[in-house]
């Protein structure tokens, strides 16, 4: 595996047309930025290139716009925003306003790199997707990974390839079938999963509990039900709520133990469940954390992820923390600083756990200057 280059390997940029490929992808309301912390971390690399006398171009995606131009995912909010923190910066138009981002369209390319001498990949949460910015500007110009990157990379290959142990995956959120495919490579790795979150209701129905209407995946019950197994056989343990917080089959605030009655749905999990996984969390020397454990944005939902985020701040273990709305969480209760790492790429960080590369990273490894 040869080396990806850094900013130092990029030579004299003095006078330079820097094209950055950013991860602007903020959550927005109404069209106002509600979080800006994807732009605030950019600001290293931004800053490093032009203390040097570069001329930085950003680029990133905003949204899912589909390869059509889009007001809705205008880049004009987070263009505004980028003025007060790095004024002279440009940043061009949302790039999934062209279908050739996500086709990888070398047209595209060539339109993105076209009066640009040198190219830098500060987008890790792109960087698990071969679209256009990100892979195609390394075939050609001069390239290496920004400093948010590299400590992304350096991070998470580090709890990959020598974690301290006892090392816990906390994982949660929405997307469930999205990230049962890293439990495979987690367990390999990790002393022990603590699922919450939508996540957990799919391994609850697959041990045979009734879970109302809570949201899971009917095709992915084989598959939890094999990754018991497989974890049970090989002394690592799948910790799962054992009490849920949620609405009964009338709308009212409940909780309930593992079995969930008819017409009820689960949205966080129950006080119990929240101090058992704090106290794995206070065990373990390594945590990534990955999806909230509850709907989190309604207030009445929020305890669960509220009590692992402050077991998060409050642990010894050296914790990482990946995924949107996990950082937004953390954001939301003021722990945000409280761990040592928190990941800009949710899919990615999953991703790099998961293969240990990226298509992003690839990409970089093949630059001319590499
Ligand atoms: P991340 O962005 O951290 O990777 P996801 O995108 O997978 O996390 O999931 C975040 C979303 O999951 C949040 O919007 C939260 O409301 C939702 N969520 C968490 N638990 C539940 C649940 N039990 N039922 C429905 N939605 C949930
Ligand atoms: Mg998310």
């Amino acid at each position: 595996m040869s080396r990806i280059p850094t900013l130092a390997d990029l030579g004299d940029v003095r006078g330079k047309r820097v094209l950055v490929r950013t991860d602007f992808n903020v959550p927005m309301e109404n069209g106002e930025i509600t979080d800006d912390f994807r732009i605030r971390a950019a600001l290293p690399t931004i800053n490093w290139l032009t203390e040097r006398g570069a001329q930085v171009v950003t680029c990133s995606h905003l949204g899912r716009p589909k390869g059509q131009p889009n007001p809705k995912y205008s880049m004009d909010a987070v263009r505004a925003r980028l003025a007060e923190l790095a004024p002279g910066v440009e940043l061009l138009e949302n790039l999934r306003f062209d279908p050739g981002e996500e086709a990888n369209d070398p047209a595209f390319v060539a339109k993105l790199i076209d009066g640009i001498d040198l190219y830098v990949d500060d987008a890790f949460g792109a960087c698990h997707r071969a679209h256009a910015s990100i892979v195609g500007p390394p075939r050609t110009l001069p390239s290496a990974m920004g400093l948010l990157l590299q400590k992304e990379v350096e991070v998470l290959l580090g709890l990959r390839n020598n974690p301290k142990h006892p090392f816990v995956a906390v994982l949660g959120g929405s997307k469930i079938s999205d990230k049962l495919g890293v439990v495979d490579a987690l367990l390999k790795v990790v002393d022990s999963l603590v699922v919450g979150g939508a996540m957990c209701f799919t391994f609850l129905a697959a041990l045979g509990n009734p879970i109302g209407d809570s949201l899971f995946e009917a095709d992915q019950v084989d598959t939890c039900k094999r990754l018991l197994d497989e974890s049970a056989a090989s002394g690592k343990t799948i910790h799962l709520p054992d009490d849920i917080v949620g609405l009964d089959a009338a709308g009212n605030f409940a909780t309930f133990g593992r079995r969930l009655p008819d017409g009820a749905k689960g949205f966080d999990i129950g006080p119990g469940t929240a101090a058992a996984f704090s106290d794995v969390i206070m065990d373990a020397r390594t945590v990534f954390w990955n999806g909230p454990m509850g709907m989190f944005e309604d207030p009445r939902f929020a305890a669960g992820t509220r009590t692992v985020a402050q077991a998060m701040a409050d642990t010894k273990a050296f914790t990482v923390v990946g995924g949107g709305d996990s950082a937004a969480a953390l954001a939301q209760f003021h722990l945000d600083t409280e761990v040592d790492h928190v990941s800009t790429g949710g899919g990615a960080s999953l991703e790099l756990l998961e293969l240990g590369d990226l298509p992003g990273l690839e990409a970089l490894r093949g630059a001319p200057n590499a």
